[in-house]
């Protein structure tokens, strides 16, 4: 028994290192605020939250933006190699820029802080690069584990400001604890034959793992690949065998694909409408309220919760 918990301790420990060398490298900038780079909109609001006035960042990509597919232009590169700090999800979100950033000594996965036993494995076999389901943030104490991470990055770039990030990243677990207990209490007004999420594109296993739905994608874990007929006029029988009222389009997926969801399932004489749109992979705008991390998940869960309770938006 004893063995066996070290071993556990050391293979933690290994991955750990691994993780921790990348920060460790990184040498003290000098300067303030910290030019911070990213990419998904939701991981430069949490560079925000922990950097506040100590840190300028800018995103490079927008609301709506889809990461699966997005290509760094040759500003973007620019942009990179200037940064004091890059932030980025990893796991392959990035698809297309996985290589460039993992590349870059400056460049801190905030998902590496996340112990690889809790990550989804997809049944089924995986498209692509993906070993593991990149949508983590759904998972809300799961994404808080990235808040250390960052915290770590930017006092090593900036000592001067570690109390700060430190007072910073505590004051935002805490409300990512607030936002976990309100999507609970959300989710248990459903009853819990109903709770079913269909969505565009498989990005919300975490979320039903978490808070107990069953979900459903059209496409797979990445939108690199188109769905087929048969993929629609399979999801149009789940739907209505399980009679299910809604299912849900997303800001970063053309609509297209679940329209055609919704009319095979009218053709089958059921009705299911468009429950309205969630935030997958992309907050909203800057300045709204969905363009943050929580805004965007208190949305979400709203929408879900009114949409398969049948209730207006
Ligand atoms: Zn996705």
């Amino acid at each position: 028994m004893a063995r066996l918990s070290w071993l556990v301790v050391l293979g933690l420990m290994g991955f750990g290192l691994a993780q921790a060398d990348k920060i460790a490298l990184l040498q003290p900038v000098g300067q303030s605020p910290l030019q911070v780079v990213t990419t998904v909109n939701f991981v430069t609001d949490l560079v925000q939250q922990v950097g506040g006035n100590r840190v300028r960042v800018e995103g490079l990509m927008g609301a709506g933006v889809d990461p699966h597919l997005y290509k760094a232009s040759a500003r973007d590169v620019r942009k990179l190699q200037q940064a004091h700090l890059i932030f980025y999800a990893g796991l392959y979100l990035e698809g297309k820029m996985m290589e460039l950033l993992e590349r870059l000594p400056k460049a801190i996965a905030v998902t590496d802080a996340i112990p690889r036993e809790r990550l989804i494995r997809p049944a089924g076999g995986f498209e692509g690069q993906y070993t593991y389901d990149p949508h983590v943030w759904f998972d809300v104490p799961l994404w808080t584990l990235t808040v250390g991470q960052v915290e770590r990055a930017l006092s090593q770039a900036d000592p001067a400001g570690a109390a700060y990030y430190r007072a910073n990243a505590q004051a935002y677990r805490q409300r990512l604890g607030e936002l976990d207990a309100f999507i609970r209490r959300q989710i248990g007004q459903v009853p819990a034959g109903q709770r079913v999420l269909i969505t565009a594109h498989d990005a919300f296993a975490y979320f039903g793992r978490r808070y107990g739905l069953e979900v459903r994608g059209l496409q797979g874990v990445s939108t690199l690949s188109e769905a087929g007929t048969r993929d629609v006029q399979q999801l149009a029988d789940f739907i209505v065998r399980r009679q299910i009222r809604a299912v849900f389009v997303e800001s970063s997926v053309p609509r297209r694909a679940l329209q055609a969801v919704v009319a095979a399932v009218r053709a089958r004489g059921f009705e299911v409408s468009v429950g309205g749109q969630l935030y997958s992979d992309s907050a909203g705008s800057p300045g709204t309220p969905e363009g943050t991390y929580v805004g965007m998940m208190e949305h979400n869960i709203r929408t879900i919760v009114n949409g398969l309770l049948g209730r207006p938006l």
